[in-house]
């Protein structure tokens, strides 16, 4: 079987295909989305949305939905394991250089299937379910991409142009040679989701807090169902020993003593990377999201950098869908690049190295900064205009 030639081809329904097949579509070009998946991942991933990222996908009629399901997030704080509260962030400083002057904690899986929604109900959208691309190239006019169904028929789909947004482990960007260097953090994530009511038992606790810790730091995250307790975790351990329910137990009643055991109703424990391409592009062939760029949660801004990219890379490409030259596109590439490695990488890094830090004297010059920070009504609003994103999309616009 094989598709038309005037259309954008997408590898991956994660939040950051489905954002570009959606706003490629709202600008009038047709686009097939392949996905390996029959479902969408379901499972608990990224829950933070950024300002910015909710600006973004209002064009698209896709915030309400997401602001409606959600936790609407005025404040987030850094505390101490042992003192408590060390600076509160309070997003309200943003009014007036967004809509949507908050962090919203929403599960992932409710962006994708709002995306999913929109593609399949646009006329010019088409999403290839149980799909596996296997292959791809390109000539001066297009490319194909070869795919496997789950019913093991093979499909061939041709396009103007190809969009890789496959995820951590993608093949576009093995087919277009991008190296995809950087580190692996030591320690394992550990991430606990429990129905336990932590905003109860802490009252002075926001719903999003970065806990610092010279032996063991955490972060507490509260979506509208659960909590998250994320937890470095001993690379040298076994994976059941890591999972096991006495061991997790004990881990949280270690975060705060409880009368009754957790009831945790999901566990995932994974590597993170911090890795970013050296190329994102080749020819027609473009890469976005964690096929391009990984880096540690603490920040939340993997899935929010991924979607910047793909709204930065559809403004472009329907210029050149239009008549502009192909050429163009190499500012995407400068741009986004710019950001994952200064901004996204930078940040994360900076917040991992706050929360662990031994130090006692590096421990208390970050704590002094930080409150020094949220004391400065200027130099509060910088630090959340940059914390919540905004900052590196107004630089890009500097990066020719
Ligand atoms: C277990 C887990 C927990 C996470 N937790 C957090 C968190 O707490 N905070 C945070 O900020 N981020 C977290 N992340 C990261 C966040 O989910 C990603 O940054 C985000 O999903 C990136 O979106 P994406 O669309 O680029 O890639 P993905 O969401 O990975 O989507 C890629 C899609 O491509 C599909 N695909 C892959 N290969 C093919 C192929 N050959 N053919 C067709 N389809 C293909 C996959 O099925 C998938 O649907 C987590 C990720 C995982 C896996």
């Amino acid at each position: 079987m094989s598709y038309k030639n005037e259309q954008v081809v997408v590898v991956g329904a994660g939040p950051v295909g489905l954002v570009a097949t959606a706003f490629l579509l709202d600008a009038g070009i047709p686009v097939t989305l392949i996905e390996a998946t029959a479902d969408l991942a379901q499972d608990l991933r990224a829950s933070t949305f950024h300002p910015p990222t909710l600006d973004f996908l209002a064009r698209i009629g896709i915030t309400k939905t997401l602001v409606d399901q959600g936790l609407v997030c005025h404040e987030w704080q850094f505390r101490d394991r042992t003192e408590g509260v060390v600076a509160t962030f309070d997003l309200s400083h943003l009014a007036g250089e967004t809509d949507y002057p908050f962090r919203l904690q929403c599960e992932q899986w409710k962006l994708t299937k709002a995306l999913r929604e929109f593609v399949e109900n646009h006329p010019d959208g088409k999403l290839l379910t149980e799909t596996r691309a296997t292959e791809i190239g390109q000539d001066e006019n297009g490319i194909w991409v070869r795919a496997t169904h789950a019913d093991e028929s093979e499909v061939e789909v041709n396009g103007r142009f190809l969009i890789g947004t496959d995820g951590a482990h993608s093949i576009i960007r093995r087919a277009i040679g991008a190296n995809f260097d950087g580190i692996t953090i030591p320690e394992i994530f550990l991430s606990l989701s429990t129905h336990f009511k932590y905003h109860e038992a802490m009252p002075d606790l926001a719903n999003i807090a970065y806990v610092s810790d010279p032996s063991e730091w955490l972060v507490l995250l509260r979506t509208p169902s659960l909590w998250r307790v994320l937890l470095p975790t001993n690379p040298d351990d076994s994976e059941d020993f890591i999972m096991d329910p006495e061991n997790v137990e004990a881990r949280l009643q270690a975060v705060l003593p409880t009368d009754r055991p957790y009831e945790v109703v999901h566990k995932t424990a994974y590597r993170v990377h911090e890795r970013v391409v050296d190329k994102y592009l080749d020819g027609r062939i473009f890469l976005a999201g964690d096929a391009a760029h990984l880096n540690n949660p603490l920040g939340g801004m993997g899935m929010n950098g991924g979607i910047h990219d793909a709204v930065n890379l559809v403004e472009k490409l329907v210029k050149v869908w239009h008549g502009e030259p192909l050429e163009s596109m190499e500012r995407y590439q400068r741009q986004r690049r710019k950001v994952a490695l200064e901004t996204v990488q930078a940040q994360a890094l900076r917040n991992r190295a706050i929360l662990n830090a031994t130090d006692p004297k590096q421990r208390a010059d970050y704590y002094d900064d930080l409150r020094a920070t949220v004391g400065d009504p200027l130099r509060h609003k910088e630090f959340v205009m940059r914390s919540s994103m905004i900052t590196s999309l107004r630089e890009l616009e500097t990066v020719e």
